[in-house]
């Protein structure tokens, strides 16, 4: 990612409604947040009389107390645009998106300004320190899109599909949760492959030609590298794993 120094930048974020300051705080209740809203925005449904009448569409069917709503994450989220689209497509789904730089997360919080959404949020943070931010089994499902290659091998450690962030994922997701990985790097998706299998994980779907893949190619939503590097011609690799539960 090419880096502007952007002025204002931490202003800009600061007084924004969608950056959560203090996403510690929100551990364990994220989707507290978004039912509480949930309310605001969808409960307005007025009957023919102008009376505000509930709106059951969120309500679980058979009355079940434990359906929750899906918590999903961006890690790498960069302008936004994956989640943005993602968010109108799945307003029942909350999305955070993480990033650690805020000349680049700005460029999220102009989307979400232009085009609002209720069900996103945003965090300036470290995916290193995703365990402080997220309880164990909160979230739902993961997305990497076009994680930093770090093709030197003493950088590794920082590759996001590698075994240490494996193991951060493995805690935050839920037992079923699964992890989404686009890129269009062939060597950092051989990689990622590699230390999902070494770390246990399954393979549920996977892709080394994303565009051409009629099964997984369906609903796929482009993100901003994503239509620069197939612009390109390059092939875009994807997969979805997930652990293994035990019966
Ligand atoms: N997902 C976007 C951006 C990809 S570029 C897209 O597909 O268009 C990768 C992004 O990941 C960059 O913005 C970079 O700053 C961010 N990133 C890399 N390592 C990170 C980390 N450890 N924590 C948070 N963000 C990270």
């Amino acid at each position: 990612m090419r880096l502007r120094n952007i002025p204002g930048a931490e202003e800009i974020l600061n007084a924004s409604e969608y950056v959560v300051k203090d996403p510690a705080s929100l551990r364990g209740a994220w989707r507290s947040l978004f039912e509480a809203q949930g309310d605001i925005a969808t409960v307005s449904r007025q009957d023919g009389d102008g009376e505000e009448v509930p709106d059951v569409s969120r309500a679980d069917p058979e009355g079940d107390a434990a359906a929750r709503p899906q918590l999903h994450i961006e890690i790498g989220m960069g302008k936004g645009g994956f989640l943005h689209r993602m968010s109108a497509l799945h307003p029942d789904v909350m999305y955070v998106g993480l990033e650690q730089y805020s000349s680049v997360l700005v460029k999220a919080v102009s989307k979400l300004t232009a085009d609002p959404r209720d069900n996103v949020r945003l965090i300036c943070g470290d995916a290193k320190a995703l365990a402080e931010y997220f309880e164990p089994g909160e979230v739902d499902r993961i997305y990497l899109n076009f994680s930093d290659p770090w093709p030197k091998a003493r950088h590794a450690k920082r590759r996001l599909p590698g075994r240490a962030f494996l193991a951060l994922y493995n805690r935050v997701l839920s037992p079923d949760g699964r992890l989404e990985f686009k890129t269009d790097n062939r060597e950092l998706f051989d990689f990622a492959l590699e230390e999902a299998a070494a770390a246990g994980w399954q393979i549920e779907a996977l892709t080394y030609d994303l565009h051409r893949d009629e099964v997984l190619c369906r609903g796929n939503v482009m993100t901003e590298y994503e239509e620069k590097f197939s612009q390109k011609g390059n092939p875009i690799c994807k997969y979805i794993i997930y652990r293994k539960v035990e019966p």
